[in-house]
């Protein structure tokens, strides 16, 4: 009778289970967002303003609703804008406030991409908060080791940032800190692409041992 060792180390098995969540990253509608030339977090937006309709959102509410900077969110709002898939125009409510709607076009290609991303957002929100935590902490880690290997571009995360202060403040549930917001903040917020790391002499991948809820 087999048992569980026979089946293969926790470390092929953990290979298994992404080759099994890239087949869903590699599904139709996800080559469909990439053949219209729009990455994730741009589909993720025309997804977000989509479920907005005409009420649109401003940009604040586009970072927050992607967990991004403004000035990411900003920079995908921009190349969106380029490609004549959103547009800008002033709040009904307040004059000086700049609400982002979809255009035609972009309504069209919303509804061709949004599956993908409500997909797989569903399977992450089946992860209770601690095990979402630890998953991001390890895909950094796996992240960063191949990127050392060449094997996928360097990106702008947090552990290789030079505002970056990991365990600035042990034991509390926002042990990290960065320099450029002068702001506390937890592992459950460490950026994997922020458009205003500056990279840092020395790499930080390594935190600590504890994985805080925040
Ligand atoms: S530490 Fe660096 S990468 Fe992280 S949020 Fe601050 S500026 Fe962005």
């Amino acid at each position: 009778m087999m048992n569980h060792s026979d089946q293969g180390s926790t470390e092929q098995r953990i290979l298994v289970g992404l080759s099994k969540i890239s087949l869903a990253l590699k599904s139709q509608s996800w080559q469909d967002a990439g053949q219209h030339g729009v990455s994730p977090t741009q589909a993720q937006i025309l997804s977000l303003l989509q479920a907005k309709g005409d009420e649109g959102m401003r940009l604040a509410a586009v970072a927050e609703g992607l967990a991004v900077t403004p000035a990411t969110a900003s920079d995908a709002v921009r190349v969106l804008d380029e490609k004549g898939l959103v547009q800008k125009m002033r709040s009904p409510q307040d004059g000086r406030a700049i609400t982002i709607t979809l255009t035609p076009k972009g309504q069209k290609l919303a509804a061709q991409t949004s599956c993908w991303s409500d997909l797989l957002l569903d399977a992450v929100g089946e992860l209770s908060e601690l095990e979402q935590t630890v998953f991001l902490r390890g895909l950094i880690k796996m992240i960063r080791k191949l990127q050392e290997a060449g094997q996928i571009p360097i990106s702008k995360m947090c552990v290789t940032c030079r505002f970056f202060q990991p365990n600035r403040y042990p034991g509390s549930d926002q042990p990290h800190h960065c320099d450029l917001v002068d702001a506390p903040f937890g592992d459950r917020n460490l950026h994997l692409e922020c458009s205003e790391q500056i990279e840092a002499a020395v790499d930080r991948t390594t935190l600590d041992k504890s994985v805080k809820k925040k």
